[in-house]
C-alpha cells in the first residue's frame, strides 16, 4: 500500500525524522483556518499517491489565510496524472537553501536493501538517474546489519553531502531505515530533504510504500487505508476475498490457479489480435477449491465490470474435480438470476482435467444458451475473443 505525503511525515515523525507538522484539509475553508492558525508563510499540498505534484501546480506558497484559501480552491478537484486532488495538506513553509534526496528502498534483483542518495534533490530522481548518474550514490544495505552508524555515514559519503550537514543526515538516514524496518515497508523516500539557510535539514516530502503481506503485524495501519483511489471492482473482489486485478480489455477472465490465469491472459490476447485488439479485461484466479459460491462471486465481479464483453472460464480440475466446478458455474449462473442480476453475456467454458467428462456433460445438458462450451483452450480463447468483437 503507498501511503499520502502526510501519511508517511506521520510515520517520519514517529520515528524521529525532522518534519514540518501540518494540517490535512478537504475544502478550501479548512485550508484558510490552518494557514490561519499555522501562521506565516504556508505551503499548500495536494496529497494524491503519484509524484510530481510542483511541477503539476499541486504545490503553492501562500503568504496569506486569503492566498491559502484561492490555492486551496484551485488545488482541490486538479487532476494530476489521472488523480484527483481530494485532499491538502497545509503546512509551515521551511525555507529552502538546498534540496537533496535520499531513499532506502527493496532491491529485488540483488535480494537485498538499497539506500540511494543525492545532492541533486527536488527535481524527480530518475531524471538524476539518467541525466547525471555519478550524482546518484547506491549503497547496498544488508537485511540484517542495517543502516547503522558507519553503514549510514558511507551513504553520506558516498553522496557527497556537505560536512556541515553530514551529521544530520547520518541520524536522518538511520531513523529513516527503522521507519523502512519496523513499519514493514518496502520503499522510503524523502525528496526533498531540505536544508533550511539556519543549517537545520528537514524532511520536506515523503513517499512510503508499505509491504501488505506484513499488515497482520501492524494494526495501526488499518487506519491509513484510503480506497478513495481504489478502483471500485477491485475493492469488492478484496471484501469477497478475490485474487482480482482489473486490466483494460474486454473479456472476463476466470481461472483456477495463478499461472493457468495468467496464460489464459496471453492467450486471448494473441487470440484477440484477430478481432481488432480485444484483450482480456482483468485477471481473476478463484483458487483451487471453486464452489459454486466462489465461482458466483468471480462471475459476479467479472460481471460486474461493464468493460467486459464476454467471459472466458477456463478452469483445470485437480483436487477439485471438473463435475464440481461445472456444477459451481451452472448454480453460480442460477444464483445470479435469483439475485436479480441475470447473466447477459456470452461465456465460454473450457474445462479439462480431473473428471472432465463428467463435467463437460453438466455444462452442455445445463441448458444455459449463453454457456458455450469449447474443447481446448485456444480454440476457447479464440472464441471469447470473437464473442467479445461482436462477430
Ligand atoms: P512533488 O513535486 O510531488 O515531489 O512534491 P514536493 O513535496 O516534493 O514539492 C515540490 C517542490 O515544492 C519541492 O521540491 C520544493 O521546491 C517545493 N516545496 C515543497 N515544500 C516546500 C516548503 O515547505 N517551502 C518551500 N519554499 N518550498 C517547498
Ligand atoms: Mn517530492
Amino acid at each position: 500500500m503507498d501511503l499520502y505525503e502526510y501519511q508517511a511525515k506521520d510515520l517520519f515523525a514517529a520515528h524521529n525524522v525532522p518534519v514540518v507538522p501540518g494540517k490535512v484539509c478537504t475544502t478550501a475553508e479548512e485550508a484558510r483556518a490552518a494557514a490561519a492558525e499555522i501562521g506565516g508563510l504556508v505551503v499548500v499540498k495536494a496529497q494524491v499517491k503519484v509524484g510530481g505534484r510542483g511541477k503539476a501546480g499541486g504545490v503553492k506558497l501562500a503568504q496569506t489565510p486569503d492566498e491559502a484559501f484561492e490555492h486551496a480552491t484551485n488545488i482541490l478537484g486538479l487532476d494530476i496524472k489521472g488523480h484527483t486532488v481530494r485532499k491538502i495538506l497545509v503546512a509551515a513553509a521551511a525555507d529552502i537553501e538546498t534540496e537533496y534526496y535520499v531513499s532506502f528502498l527493496l532491491d529485488r534483483t540483488n535480494r537485498s536493501f538499497l539506500a540511494m542518495a543525492s545532492v541533486e534533490g527536488g527535481m524527480e530522481i530518475e531524471e538524476v538517474a539518467a541525466t547525471k548518474p555519478e550524482a546518484l550514490a547506491k549503497i547496498r544495505v544488508d537485511a540484517i546489519e542495517g543502516c547503522t552508524k558507519e553503514k549510514a555515514t558511507e551513504i553520506v559519503e558516498a553522496a557527497n553531502f556537505p560536512a556541515d550537514v553530514r551529521d544530520q543526515i547520518v541520524d536522518i538516514l538511520q531513523n529513516l531505515w527503522n521507519v523502512l524496518v519496523k513499519e514493514d515497508a518496502t520503499l522510503v523516500e524523502v525528496n526533498p530533504l531540505a536544508k533550511t539557510p539556519e543549517g537545520v535539514v528537514l524532511a520536506l516530502d515523503g513517499k512510503v510504500s508499505l509491504d501488505d503481506n506484513a499488515s497482520y503485524r501492524h494494526e495501526a495501519h488499518a487506519a491509513l487505508v484510503d480506497n478513495s483511489e481504489t478502483d471500485p471492482i477491485e475493492l469488492r473482489a478484496t471484501e469477497l476475498d478475490l485474487n482480482y486485478v482489473k486490466l483494460d480489455g474486454e473479456v472476463g477472465i476466470i481461472g483456477n490457479g495463478a499461472g493457468l490465469v495468467m496464460s489464459t491472459l496471453d492467450v486471448v490476447a494473441y487470440a484477440g489480435e484477430e478481432f481488432g485488439g480485444v484483450k482480456p479485461a482483468n485477471f481473476l484466479d478463484i483458487g483451487g477449491g471453486a464452489s459454486a459460491q466462489v465461482m458466483a462471486n468471480g462471475l459476479d465481479i467479472v460481471l460486474g465490470d461493464p468493460d467486459v464483453k464476454a467471459v472466458f472460464v477456463n478452469v483445470f480440475g485437480g483436487i477439485t474435480a471438473c463435475d464440481a466446478v461445472a456444477n459451481g458455474i451452472v448454480q453460480a449462473v442460477a444464483m445470479l438470476a435469483d439475485r436479480g442480476e441475470p447473466v447477459t453475456k456470452p461465456i465460454v467454458c473450457r474445462i479439462d482435467g480431473n473428471n472432465a467428462a463428467e463435467g463437460r456433460r453438466i455444462l452442455d445438458e445445463s441448458g444455459i444458451a449463453l454457456i458455450e462450451r469449447v474443447e481446448t483452450m485456444d480454440d476457447a480463447a479464440r472464441r471469447v475473443a470473437q464473442l467479445a468483437a461482436g462477430k
